[in-house]
């Protein structure tokens, strides 16, 4: 989740900020609706399950998407399928910032930077929120999406240890976002074609809301 400085919070997505700054070793995204990124089909398929203790190579793609994470300024999470590794790895922070705060209403938990391997939800409750998310791996579109409200939410750390306990609003919404990507879906597919946005005229809009 990256957005522009003016709008820090609005978004859930890292797109087109001017302040990313992209590490050169790293892995570009993998973009849905791009026709020539070949390697789309990775955000549709099933994300691969780790097992502990974690392979080398688990713990490498544990250190990539970190960095890339690290890498963006003001990005709330991401998923391994993102960079086109097909495994069941999280990253993603809310942080206690006013301007945050002031954009996503609904941010009522906060939760430090943190990677989850294997990681499940299921909803408390049927009632849901709907608010506008972005993509880094949808170029240039965002639209509004309903989700729970309140999650319980089950994972692990990258040394195996089991995490669990409960979410909501904001927090819970970016959690069910990433998850979602672990196994095959993104926000795109809860959002009907005439509610998507070019990401420049939503953030006019949200900038025109906000009054500035
Ligand atoms: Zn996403």
């Amino acid at each position: 989740m990256k957005l522009p400085f003016y709008m820090k919070g609005i978004l859930l997505s890292c797109l087109f900020l001017n302040g990313c700054k992209q590490m050169p070793d790293l892995p570009p995204y993998v973009v849905l609706n791009d026709p020539k990124d070949a390697k789309s089909d990775v955000l549709r398929k099933l994300a691969e399950p780790l097992t502990f203790p974690l392979s080398r190579e688990d713990r490498e793609i544990v250190q990539i998407l970190t960095t890339k994470f690290d890498s963006e300024e003001n990005c709330a999470g991401l998923a391994a399928p993102q960079i086109g590794f097909s495994k069941q790895i999280i990253i993603f922070a809310v942080n206690d910032d006013p301007l945050l705060k002031k954009w996503r209403a609904d941010l009522v938990q906060t939760m430090p930077k943190t990677l989850w391997i294997n990681p499940n939800y299921e909803p408390i409750g049927k009632e849901k929120h709907t608010d506008y998310e972005a993509c880094f791996s949808v170029d240039d579109l965002a639209g509004p999406v309903a989700r729970f409200k309140t999650i319980r939410y089950s994972a692990y750390t990258p040394e195996g240890i089991r995490v669990e306990g409960t979410a909501k609003g904001f927090l819970a919404r970016l959690i069910q976002h990433e998850i979602d990507h672990l196994k095959g879906r993104c926000f795109i597919d809860y959002v009907s074609e005439d509610e998507l946005l070019p990401l420049e005229e939503y953030r006019q809009r949200r900038k025109n809301k906000m009054g500035s």
